[in-house]
């Protein structure tokens, strides 16, 4: 029997705003445990929570670039469960009264669009943070709590089971990322734990509309790591099915050493949870205004962008998805573009030697002045330098900052050419290569590039080799 994946991907991400969701506690990543913390995130006894405004603002931008139907009345209910990163051991959440219902995401794969639906985006506040003696809860001796980030706005993203393998979870959460830092909604750093993602996954005869028992599989801590343990689970129970066995609905560890989900604990259902509505807020009203106002104010999202890019600086495909992924790039190629008429050799260098120097030097593009770079482009084109000394003056240009105008004047490292600077190099070069010169003149077109490759050493790199190949085939025939 034939099997397919059937993946619903759970999204948690921070709001980024200053204060937390019910509190004025600062949200600053990294500080002190326990700092940022107050009687009302820390659930002491008479703490009332009273909603930030900025916290919904954001909630509701994120909905509709999610094509989310926000919900002009929605509640906040009371999740309870009993664990040590919760101090109210119940966390306030929304449950049958979400802000915004439904929605989808555009993804491509292959050439080829697809929308990937949601259910619910939703409000809640974050958990504190545990951290294990070891290397993850199973074998730790103890564990710390760090309380600074109970409390933070969290948006919570439900996809429909409308995910079919790994790679397009991968996909879907690149491009989820790209949109959501577009919108301003969160920065979505993975690696500070701003977005994380959990995914329930099953199999099921292929054509049939019936759920499996799936397995919801937790811990992956990058995008890769979420498309290789999809991909690991969904062998893992292909193999089971075919081999007549069941699937336990279970959570699953994704080992990232072992490249393997391990089961952590049988999974409870959603009614232990004994949700409630939570009485000390209102419920959430929305003005149908401040919605529109909103909507109006979003800013340029990827899509639109990559489009405009390929319209008004003619860029390709590839070009337009890297300046739009990478945002600062595009930002500064946009900001150069203005300055700089060829946009096709501006887009070269950009993605070409201005992302490798930045790569070798640990740099970002932020640091390097757009001005500076259209004053080398410039510099190229006019021929008063060369593409090698191009190369080395960007990267003393993103090291130390300084402009490539003055260091071709400092160093002297403007282009050698003519006959007067030339002449001498090649009459150098024809006295101490003899045996070249005479293979030259016996016909061995070898000879000449190995001669032309001299005096561009002498020259220090700033000749034309086309030049210099001229100048030394009238000196060699003149004699
Ligand atoms: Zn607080």
């Amino acid at each position: 029997m034939k099997y397919e994946v059937v993946i619903g991907l759970e999204i948690h991400l921070e709001l980024q705003t200053c204060s937390k969701l019910f509190c004025s506690c600062s949200t600053t990543f990294g500080k002190e445990p326990n700092t940022n913390c107050c009687p009302i995130c820390l659930g002491l006894p008479g703490s009332l929570p009273a909603f930030n405004r900025r916290a919904i603002e954001l909630a509701v931008t994120a909905a509709l670039v999610l094509n989310s139907n926000v919900q002009l009345k929605s509640r906040f209910d009371r999740k309870n469960y009993f664990y040590p990163d919760l101090p109210k051991a119940y966390q306030i959440s929304q449950y049958d009264q979400p802000l915004a219902k439904g929605g989808y995401l555009r993804i491509e794969t292959d050439g080829n669009y697809r929308n990937i639906k949601l259910e619910r985006v939703h409000l809640e506040e974050e958990a504190g943070k545990l951290i294990h003696s070891g290397e993850s809860i199973i074998g730790s001796d103890y564990s710390l709590v760090d309380y600074n980030r109970a409390g933070i706005p969290l948006l919570e993203i439900v996809t429909a089971p409308d995910i079919t393998c790994g790679r397009e979870a991968r996909l879907f959460l690149e491009d989820l990322r790209s949109i959501l830092l577009y919108s301003g909604a969160s920065d979505c750093r993975m690696e500070e734990g701003s977005l994380r993602c959990d995914a329930n996954i099953s199999l099921r005869p292929s054509g049939s509309d019936k759920l499996g028992t799936k397995a919801e599989v937790k811990n992956m801590n990058s995008f890769r790591s979420v498309e290789l343990a999809l991909n690991f689970e969904a062998r893992r129970q292909a193999e089971i099915l075919v081999a007549g066995g069941t699937i336990t609905q279970e959570t699953r560890h994704w080992d990232e050493e072992k490249k393997l989900t391990i089961p952590l604990r049988s999974k409870e259902g959603s009614s232990d949870y004994r949700y409630f509505p939570e009485p000390d807020l209102l419920p959430l009203i929305l003005e149908d205004n401040l919605i529109k106002e909103i909507s109006a104010a979003l800013p340029e999202l990827p899509a639109a962008r990559r489009e405009r890019l390929k319209e008004q600086f003619g860029l390709d495909s590839s070009e337009a998805a890297l300046f739009t992924v990478n945002r600062s790039l595009g930002d500064f190629f946009e900001e150069a573009a203005g300055k700089y008429s060829d946009y096709k050799n501006l887009a070269k260098w950009v993605q070409g030697d201005l992302l490798y120097y930045l790569r070798e030097s640990g740099k970002t593009v932020e640091e390097v002045d757009p001005q500076q770079f259209i004053e080398l482009l410039a510099l190229l084109d006019a021929g008063e330098i060369n593409r090698p000394v191009a190369k080395d003056l960007l990267n003393e240009m993103i090291l130390k900052g300084t402009s490539p105008q003055i260091m071709v004047q400092k160093k002297g490292l403007g282009r050698i050419s003519g006959d007067e600077q030339l002449l001498p190099l090649v009459e150098k070069v024809i006295d101490e290569n003899p045996g070249a010169v005479e293979n030259y003149r016996q016909g061995k077109d070898k000879a000449i590039a190995f001669l032309v490759g001299r005096v561009l050493a002498r020259s220090g790199g700033r000749a034309d080799p086309g030049e210099v190949n001229q100048i030394l085939k009238e000196k060699i025939s003149r004699g």
